[in-house]
């Protein structure tokens, strides 16, 4: 079967900051590379005003503040304000931990358009258990602030195996809040979470009942609440198309000013990526070996380069091939047509036994010792 060419490249839409890997909370699901305490260098504000620019200048037209914690950041506000001054749609990805009375004016004033606040469950006792922290009546305090400024409230929070019983209360919490969009967000297993996997595996039985509770709220809350619910792609046996696409439509620029496709790439082998103090964005984007390897679909090997799907999905994530099949360039695992299928499928099987089957590792909580300690390791597969 003959590849086609590279894709024609369009520019960037979405522009994400990730201002710090610092952050007070502890989630066993974290985001963030497991080796984050290992990348401790930031970005200064001069140096997160020239990404600005020159995202901006390439054609982005969304630009998100995250982290890490990104209030932990005291620029924050003369970022946003001049991101908003440049003409992007700006928003803020946050725990709500600092997110006091006087920052949330300041932000607002700053021209920040959106928030989106993560809860780790509707219960005190899960939400503090799985952050390690007592930030659950916070977060409550936040959304309140959230509202009184007159921000859109966008909700946010990650489902698997400890609280996806818990839906429908996640569900009537967000509504009491006034939030206006929630985004359940099932686990993707990468970073802290791969780590946690045989805690956080739901199982087919309990998708399935948060499917249906999700869809009996939908038609309760009408125009009112907007629901979205993230299907987790072990269960489903569909790669997802990782990031819209390599290169397609994310720049991601990590604390210390490490560009990246998506926000995990930098685990992959055998890639540079670059670095915003040494390179342009504009160059990052079009020139670079980093940006250019996965686009399209002229990388693939078998069973993807043959397959139908391959416009469809574009082999599913790098970083799920790299992790499970320990080939960046390999079909994504949790695609049925993989040789290494069988990875996933036994993690599933796992999940249906009583109580997740064995589980050998306690949960691992997401802070700078484990990390330093986990850096040292191999990666999980
Ligand atoms: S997932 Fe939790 S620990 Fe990780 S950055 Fe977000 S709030 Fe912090
Ligand atoms: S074989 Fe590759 S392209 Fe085909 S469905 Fe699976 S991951 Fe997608």
């Amino acid at each position: 079967m003959e590849l086609k060419p590279p894709p024609t490249v369009g520019p960037p839409l979405w522009l994400l900051a990730e201002l710090t890997y610092r952050c007070p909370l502890h989630c066993v699901f974290c985001y963030n590379p497991v080796d984050y305490a290992t990348q401790a260098d930031e970005l200064d504000t001069e140096g997160w005003l020239r990404v600005l620019h020159e995202g901006r200048a390439l054609g982005a037209v969304q630009c998100g503040f995250s982290g890490g914690e990104p209030l932990l950041r005291d620029d924050l506000e003369v970022l946003v304000a001049e991101a908003r001054k440049l003409g992007y749609y700006t928003n803020l990805l946050t725990s709500g931990v600092g997110l006091t009375a006087a920052r949330a004016e300041a932000l607002k004033a700053a021209g920040l358009d959106h928030v989106q606040l993560s809860f780790q469950d509707s219960t005190r006792e899960v939400n503090d258990f799985l952050s390690h922290t007592k930030t659950f009546a916070l977060k409550y305090q936040v959304a309140g602030l959230i509202k009184a400024q007159g921000w859109p409230m966008v909700m946010n929070v990650v489902i698997h195996r400890l609280n996806i019983d818990h839906i429908d209360r996640i569900i009537a919490m967000a509504d009491e809040l006034g939030a206006e969009y929630l985004e359940l967000a099932n686990t993707q297993y990468y970073s802290w979470a791969l780590e946690n996997r045989e805690h956080l595996l739901p199982t087919a039985a309990q998708l399935r009942q948060a499917e249906a509770t999700t869809a009996r709220w939908r038609e309760q809350l009408g125009e009112r609440m907007r629901l979205f619910f993230v299907a987790p792609d072990y269960h489903d046996g569909r790669p997802k198309k990782c990031v819209n696409g390599w290169g397609s439509m994310f720049l991601t620029v990590a604390p210390d000013g490490t560009a990246l496709p998506c926000h995990t790439a930098r685990m992959l082998p055998g890639l540079a990526f670059p670095n915003v103090r040494e390179h342009s964005l504009r160059h990052i984007w079009y020139e670079s070996e980093g940006f250019n390897r996965y686009r399209g679909t002229g990388w693939m090997k078998e069973p993807c380069s043959s397959c139908d799907q391959r416009e469809q999905d574009l082999g599913g994530c790098r970083c799920q091939a790299y992790m499970l099949a320990q080939d960046p360039a390999a079909a994504d695992p949790v695609c049925p047509k993989s040789p290494h299928h069988g990875v996933v499928a036994q993690a599933l099987a796992r999940a249906e036994q009583p109580g997740g089957g064995v589980v050998e590792r306690p949960l691992v909580f997401r802070d700078a010792a484990t990390s330093r300690r986990l850096a040292q390791a191999a990666p999980p597969g």
